[in-house]
């Protein structure tokens, strides 16, 4: 057939795996991108025993049979390097071959299941305290009506209950607004150390009634970067309220600074935030997800705490728009330190320095 020399070109010049199916079933041209994709020999074979999967193989029989474009998904690799498509099967007008070229929507189908997973967590997190609450206020018009002692008491729970979704939802809310800005690098010069003395001070209430001492190790001297104010100090405080939290009474939180003139990743001067506690500590194998939306370490301690899952991840988000990291080091049993690392400002040591919103 006169087409297939042409048709063998025309596919060689395009990027996409394109296949080229004739009438008789079998495929007839395919480019090199194609046979990456579905292996060497593919050429003259029946389509079937080359494309394999149901979806696909029966989408290619109905373009065959009523010659109307359609669409199907064709995954290909290992269950966790796999590459999703989308196939696009258009009959060519004038000749007798079915083209056939897969797009790769990997990160676009990724996007979507992440989407439906954030979703359900979000769904799981918030029916939790919600059936509580309807449970109560049942127990509360019925059984429990006149009772004052048991009122009193429910009523101590519902609040509880309560704050823990508004807590959530305030986290959601940052969690948002934090990724919505994440491309934006911030503009204002900001005191470090101001931001670390304002976090403890914030924080100070929280650690007497935990009977645990902030131990600051960070000197007075102006650490002066480019940064959003509000949110390092939602960094600092998700780090050393954590810290309070996990880190156990009669314990102590220390938290230490470190310049570096030359810091390798950021390819200048950087800054070494460290907050340290010596409490139970993470497991390793929890570390590399620990800034993973709604991980948790120990689930059942952090719903203890009134913890929401959302704290690292909104941690990681800040990070992320002041070119910063985190590294987490940490043994079961001798507390942890979460060390965040920061870019200074190179050009201004001094000058103007944005002041915290009171
Ligand atoms: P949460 O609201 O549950 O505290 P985070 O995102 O702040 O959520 O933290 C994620 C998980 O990391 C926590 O659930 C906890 O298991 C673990 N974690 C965080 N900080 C510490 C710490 N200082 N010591 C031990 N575990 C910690």
């Amino acid at each position: 057939m006169a087409a297939i020399p042409i048709l063998s070109e025309v596919l060689a010049a395009l990027p996409l795996p394109t296949v080229g199916i004739d009438m008789a079933e079998r495929i007839v041209a395919l480019n090199d991108a194609a046979a990456d994709l579905l292996g060497d020999g593919a050429m003259g074979r029946h389509f079937i025993t080359v494309l394999r999967q149901p979806a696909l193989v029966e989408a290619v029989e109905l373009c065959l049979a009523d010659q109307t474009p359609r669409h199907a998904r064709f995954v290909a690799g290992e269950v966790d390097t796999e590459t999703t498509y989308d196939v696009s099967l258009r009959k060519i007008d004038g000749t007798d071959v079915l083209l056939l070229s897969f797009q790769d929507i990997t990160q676009m189908a990724q996007a979507g299941q992440m989407r439906r997973d954030f979703v359900a967590n979000v769904s799981h997190e918030l029916r939790t305290p919600l059936t509580s609450l309807m449970g109560f206020i049942e127990t509360l018009g019925g059984p429990a009506r006149d009772d004052a002692a048991a009122r009193d008491r429910f009523l101590g729970i519902m609040a509880g209950e309560a704050g823990r979704m508004n807590r959530l939802v305030g986290d959601l809310l940052s969690l948002s607004r934090v990724e919505a800005e994440e491309r934006v690098r911030p503009t204002d010069r900001v005191n470090l150390t101001d931001v670390l003395q304002r976090t403890l001070r914030n924080l100070n209430p929280l650690a007497v009634e935990n009977d645990v001492t902030l131990k600051p190790g960070f000197g007075d001297a102006p650490l002066m970067l480019l940064g959003d104010a509000d949110q390092l100090l939602q960094v600092f405080t998700n780090l050393v309220e954590n810290a309070i939290k996990y880190g156990g009474t009669g314990g102590s939180v220390d938290i230490t600074s470190a310049v570096n003139p030359r810091d390798p990743a950021l390819r200048g001067r950087a800054v070494r935030i460290t907050v340290r506690d010596h409490g139970v500590g993470i497991d390793p194998i929890h570390l590399p997800r620990l800034t993973e939306r709604f991980y948790r370490a120990d689930s059942h301690r952090s719903r203890a705490l009134g913890g929401t899952g959302l704290g690292l991840a909104i941690v990681k988000h800040i990070l992320n728009r002041h070119r910063g990291r985190m590294k987490v080091t940490s043994q079961p049993g001798q507390g942890a330190a979460f060390t965040v690392i920061l870019p200074l400002d190179q050009d201004a040591p001094e000058g103007p320095t944005h002041r915290l919103a009171p």
